[in-house]
């Protein structure tokens, strides 16, 4: 048997924190995971971004969020030494006066956040349409996911921390104090299923409402948008590099699978070409499910079996919230912190 503090189920975005959280914590722990078996982390941009574009508001708890996601990230991309994150600011396009009115009065709302309204000038951006005003949101980046991930898993690999397979609730053999799973003795076990959770017998009280998106990536010849800049519409470009950009995304409640569609291509190139004439090419095509409920990370355990947990919620945003909820998890199983109602878990049994 192989004893340890906990297992992870899961090697998205939240399992992966919260493995780098205990490892920091000097608290053992093994991942179980069948990493293809869900591609969000794996497709997102990961971009983090303070803002609600729809209310010019910042999100959930914005400034704590974004000093521990440096503090975090930072963290580990010395310790791998990898460069993993990258400063971006957003450029959100105003289309009236009435939102360059609302976005003056936002900026001085939120100056940590916001910018004064700028001109994208096409001029100077051979490919751009028309110039066009844009509220300029600063404090933003990207995680390079993908990378983080797979270094991430390799590290673990590296340990026999990570073990890659498909995990079955059925054969978890649950004890008071602690849980064995095929050859391994735990104390605690973390589900962090993304949406797949659905089919776990332990949290199918959780009312999770999916959302797949998909993203694009094309290639062009020029450099279309200022350096380390974002522009956000309808949809974001995103720089990706080399003359590459993503673009996406959208929300699809109904068909929760990992499938590109020809149709959310289709207007996500429409989108583009309203704003650009250039020639380019489409190089890539993903897709994802968006673990989401009502707006807030899922955290906390099982309303039976105290060691049994859920990581989970991360909705849109699993790149900015999930190294503060990793912090918050870990201080409640072995700190015994009380988590917050409004993230936790028991908010679906009232
Ligand atoms: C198109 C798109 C764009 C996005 N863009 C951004 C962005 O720019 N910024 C941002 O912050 N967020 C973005 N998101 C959201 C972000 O991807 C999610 O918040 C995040 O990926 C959720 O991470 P997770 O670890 O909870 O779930 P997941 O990424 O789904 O990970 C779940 C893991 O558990 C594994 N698993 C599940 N069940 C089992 C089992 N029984 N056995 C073994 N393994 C199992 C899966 O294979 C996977 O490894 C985007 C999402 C999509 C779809």
């Amino acid at each position: 048997m192989k004893n340890v503090d906990v297992i992870i189920v899961g090697s998205g975005i939240a399992g992966i924190n919260l493995a780098w959280e205990f490892y920091h914590r000097n608290i053992s722990f093994v991942i179980i995971s069948q990493p293809k078996l869900s591609q969000s982390s794996l497709i997102a941009p990961g971009v983090w971004n303070p803002i609600v574009f729809k209310r010019i508001t910042t999100t959930w708890n914005a400034s704590l969020l974004i000093n521990e996601l440096y503090r975090f990230y930072n963290r580990i991309e010395n310790l791998l030494q990898k460069n993993l994150i990258q400063n971006l600011k957003i450029w959100h396009v105003l289309n009236s006066h009435d939102e360059e009115k609302l976005w003056i009065q936002k900026a001085e709302m939120y100056p940590r956040f916001l910018n004064s309204i700028q001109t994208f000038e096409n001029q100077y951006h051979s490919g751009l349409k028309k110039d066009i005003k844009v509220g300029e949101v600063i404090q933003c980046g990207r995680l390079n996911t993908s990378e983080y991930i797979y270094y991430s898993i390799k590290f673990f690999e590296n340990q026999n921390w990570f073990i890659e397979s498909f995990f079955y609730p059925d054969l978890l053999y649950i004890k008071e104090n602690q849980i064995e799973y095929d050859s391994i003795r735990a104390k605690h076990i973390v589900f962090c299923e993304g949406y797949k959770v659905k089919d776990n017998p332990f949290f199918s009280f959780v009312p999770l409402k999916p959302a797949k998106g998909e993203i694009i990536e094309i290639e062009t010849k020029n450099n279309i948008l200022p350096e380390n800049t974002i522009l956000h519409k309808h949809i974001s470009i995103i720089p990706n590099g080399h003359h590459k950009y993503l673009i996406g995304s959208n929300y699809d409640w109904e068909n929760l699978n990992d499938e590109p569609t020809e149709g959310v291509k289709q207007k996500f190139l429409k989108e583009f070409e309203e704003l650009f004439d250039v020639d380019y090419e489409v190089i890539g095509h993903y897709a994802g499910v968006r673990p989401a409920a009502d707006r807030r990370p899922i955290l906390g355990h099982h309303p039976e079996y105290k060691n049994l947990w859920i990581f989970n919620g991360l909705g849109t945003k699993g790149i900015m919230l999930s190294p503060y909820c990793s912090k918050i998890l870990a201080e409640a199983i072995f700190n015994g912190k009380c988590i917050d109602d409004e993230i936790n878990v028991t908010r679906f049994l009232k």
